[in-house]
């Protein structure tokens, strides 16, 4: 085990703008690239104390943090496009992942940082203040409950979901906080047949359809990725969200 001297200088991440271009046909400018060194630095150094991820090499931080946050919305083309404004939530965000990565990427969106947990929001804040964020915030609650504030229901353009949850768990969160014609991401890592017809019937009582399910590997260390793209066609009955804990008690 080797322990960094305190006063070590960060560790830096690759910069493979090749594998940037080649997967999600953008990659970040010099500004953004800055950002991205700098939310490494500042969630690391935290990381000692408030045990926020166990991903902490460059490489792995690139991959499966930054990487697998922007892959999965490279198709909502939201990347290039500086003149499109999307509403963005993020729902149980913990370090902030994957929202942190898309606000930097996508600094025309607004991105609503959603935990359960205040004490990774307080964490979330100052690292927002530092980094100079002026398009994110903090949303504390659980989503159960935001999902019926009438300032957050029916909101958002996208809602993206990763490791929150089961699928039709992660759907009865970011379905209602959607605008008709949004999109709920679902992060996920093995994806089969079975599952997607498992989820089919959650997704018809919270008005959403499945229109697209991307299958990946990560470009480093080759694992599976499988994300779900859930259009949001009809609204939402009133019953969706159920009570908190209610949803992962007994998924749809
Ligand atoms: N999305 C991050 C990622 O992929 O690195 C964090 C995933 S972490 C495993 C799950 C997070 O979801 C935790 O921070 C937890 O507090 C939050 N969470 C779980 N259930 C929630 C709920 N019902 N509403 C809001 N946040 C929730």
């Amino acid at each position: 085990v080797s322990i960094a001297a305190p006063d070590a200088p960060d560790p830096l991440l690759p910069e493979p703008n090749e594998l940037w271009q080649e997967t999600c046909d953008w990659q970040p400018d010099a500004a953004q690239a800055q950002l991205l060194q700098a939310l490494y630095a500042r969630t690391i150094a935290v990381n000692r104390q408030l045990n926020l991820t166990r991903i902490i090499s460059p490489e792995d931080f690139w991959e499966k943090h930054l990487w697998d946050s922007l892959r999965a919305i490279a198709p909502l083309g939201w990347l290039n496009a500086g003149a499109t404004a999307p509403a963005i939530v993020d729902i149980g965000t913990g370090g902030g992942f994957p929202g942190l990565p898309i606000a930097i990427a996508v600094p025309q969106a607004t991105v609503a940082l959603n935990d359960a947990t205040r004490k990774k929001l307080a964490f979330l804040d100052g690292l927002v203040a530092q980094l100079g964020l002026e398009n994110v915030r903090t949303l504390a609650g659980r989503a159960e409950a935001i999902g019926h504030h009438p300032g957050h229901r029916a909101r958002y353009d996208a809602a993206m979901v990763r490791a929150v949850g089961p699928p039709s768990v992660c759907a009865e969160y970011g379905l209602p906080l959607l605008k008709i014609g949004g999109t709920a991401v679902l992060y996920r890592g093995r994806w089969s047949n079975a599952d997607t017809e498992a989820l089919r019937p959650a997704l018809a009582q919270l008005g959403g359809e499945l229109v697209e399910i991307a299958a990946y590997k990560t470009p480093l260390s080759r694992s599976n990725r499988h994300c779900l793209y859930v259009r949001k066609r009809a609204k939402t009955p009133s019953a969706f969200p159920r009570a908190i804990g209610i949803p992962t008690k007994t998924p749809l």
